[in-house]
């Protein structure tokens, strides 16, 4: 395209809610193959909510809870905030030695309980004997559930079921994106059974899960070396190296301010429409597509 056509499609990229830092990524986003989308608030409305609590080593699930609840006071991350919502009103504890594990979960003790709360690779890597939930795991995982285990003492203690839905024009919008021919790619940190079950749902093509944070600009990288163009798309902090490492990083609405200042090209509503209209408008055939 001529310098002068870009400049006017930066323009009009504008008039769809697609900011678009400077001519050179339209011209990238031209000629993307692939996409990649993260999960957690960008493929889901990033709002997970507990559906669910399965005692094992208890019986009581507003204990279980208020332990979760009080371990997550230190996180910032979705799922704490799902336990805390489910928590509301409840009289939380302090934690002590609280530590984030990245992709994993958190850890704490509240009094002379050690505490561990996150994914079955968290409580493994900390000895706990998970077999109990293993069933129960895999059923909820299949279901598109995030399962969350609670350890108490090196035992697991309860499950928690947490579920965060597709925005509700994702699918739409993934199936406009599928017939203009592009590879859709999930990245999550998600554990892969769940992810999977969200993939076949939103119409994903391929799922990379159990991703750590730091892992995420690597996998774009994979690809890349595959012979791939490849835009990242994201909301999270988590995303900002991903979304550097991509050719073209695509930041949600509403997404985190370090995934708007990486990206080239920022969403200003949080839909995926607004992806689709930009590598539409990229190509230069958006008058044909709407
Ligand atoms: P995503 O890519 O979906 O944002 P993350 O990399 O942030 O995922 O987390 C991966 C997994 O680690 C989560 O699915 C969860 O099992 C576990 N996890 C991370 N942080 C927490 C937390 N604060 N509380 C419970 N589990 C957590
Ligand atoms: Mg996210």
């Amino acid at each position: 395209a001529t310098p002068m056509s870009i400049t006017a499609g930066v323009g009009r990229a504008a008039e769809f809610g697609v900011l678009v830092k400077d001519a050179d990524a339209l011209q990238k986003a031209s000629s993307l193959t692939t996409l990649v989308f993260d999960k957690t608030g960008t493929l889901t409305e990033g709002k997970p909510q507990v559906i669910d609590v399965h005692l094992f080593n208890a019986n009581e699930q507003q204990q279980a809870l208020r332990l979760a609840a009080s371990l997550e006071q230190g996180s910032h991350h979705p799922l704490a905030q799902a336990i805390a919502e489910k928590a509301a009103g409840m009289a939380l504890s302090p934690v002590t030695d609280f530590r984030t594990h990245g992709g994993l979960g958190v850890s704490g003790h509240l009094g002379a309980t050690a505490l561990l709360l996150g994914n079955r690779e968290l409580l493994e890597q900390h000895q706990v004997d998970c077999h109990e939930a293993d069933t129960l795991l895999a059923k909820q995982a299949a279901e598109g559930f995030t399962p969350v285990l609670l350890a108490a003492n090196g035992k697991v203690v309860a499950l928690f079921s947490i579920r965060d839905s597709l925005r509700e024009d994702s699918i739409d919008a993934l199936r406009r994106l599928h017939r203009a021919g592009y590879k859709l790619v999930m990245l999550t940190g998600d554990n892969p059974v769940t992810a999977n079950a969200i993939a076949r749902l939103a119409g994903i093509d391929d799922v990379i899960a159990g991703v750590r944070p730091e892992g995420k600009a690597e996998a774009i990288k994979t690809l890349q070396a595959r012979g791939e163009q490849v835009a990242m798309v994201g909301d999270g902090i988590n995303d900002a190296p991903a979304l550097a490492q991509a050719d073209v990083g695509i930041a949600m609405g509403g997404g985190s301010d370090v995934a708007i200042e990486t990206a080239a090209i920022t969403l200003m509503r949080p839909s995926l429409h607004g992806v689709a209209d930009a590598l539409a408008l990229s190509k230069g055939t958006l008058r044909n597509m709407k």
